[in-house]
């Protein structure tokens, strides 16, 4: 049966304004990156970064899907079962559009995590105040729920599955710095990269210059602007 594979980054909710770290040289809200998202800066200081998660899921509430997470949504439920979506966004626009089963793979923003049994909790919009209990083991310790460097995130086990189950490969608004998309890529006949610029393979060892190459489909475009020709392709693939 055919299926697709959907890797989405920080390009698929730029244009609903959300930020990110990788767009200021490091820093994210005017803050070190290495301090908010690492596991030494929450040890260093766990106020400074709960205070940092708190500020951005705030800002969260205000935000709308835009029209690619709409796109997203409605083709999860067309093709029911056989779209398998992992985002590296912790935003819960994907959700806010409709969609029911996207893997975050560096966690949740909406989420709290319990530090005692590791199970999430929905936290919404709120800020963690610290008075936060564990609904399922009723532990007092619990952080906020993102993936930070130097930890292990264990949705990345769906990675591999993702791509054994899958005949159509489409990488959206992701620089793949962070996961490398090439490996990927390599792995699928027909695939599919959206994103505005050309990006630079990372080593001098490539046979090919530009990430670009290792893709069956080029759509250089914003991830909204890219919807219609990436349905086009799609639709040839499942259909075909
Ligand atoms: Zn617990």
């Amino acid at each position: 049966m055919k299926k697709i594979m959907i890797l989405s980054g920080a390009g698929l909710s730029a244009e609903s304004g959300i930020s990110t770290f990788r767009d200021h040289d490091g820093l994210w809200e005017n803050h070190d990156v290495m301090e908010v998202c690492s596991t030494q800066g929450w040890i260093a200081d766990r106020q400074k970064v709960t205070t940092f998660y708190n500020d951005r899921r705030h800002d969260l509430a205000s935000k709308e899907p835009n029209y690619a997470h709409e796109i997203l949504a409605k083709l999860e439920h067309e093709y029911r079962g056989r779209v398998m979506h992992l985002t590296q966004n912790i935003d819960n626009l994907m959700e806010k559009a409709g969609a029911k089963e996207v893997i975050h793979l560096h966690g949740t923003l909406t989420d709290l995590r319990c530090e005692a049994c590791t199970k999430t909790f929905p936290v919404g919009y709120a800020p963690q105040e610290g008075d936060e209990v564990c609904p399922h083991c009723g532990n007092k310790r619990v952080r906020h729920n993102v993936v930070m460097f130097g930890e292990a995130a264990p949705e990345y086990s769906h990675i591999q599955e993702a791509i054994r189950q899958s005949t159509l490969f489409i990488a959206i608004g992701t620089s793949g710095t962070v996961i490398n998309i090439i490996p990927i890529a390599k792995e699928f006949t027909h695939s599919i990269i959206i994103d505005p610029k050309r990006q630079e393979t990372a080593s001098r060892f490539d046979p090919h210059s530009y990430i670009d190459e290792y893709f069956e489909h080029f759509i250089q475009k914003k991830a909204g602007a890219a919807m219609d020709d990436m349905m086009a392709i799609i639709k040839e693939h499942m259909d075909d």
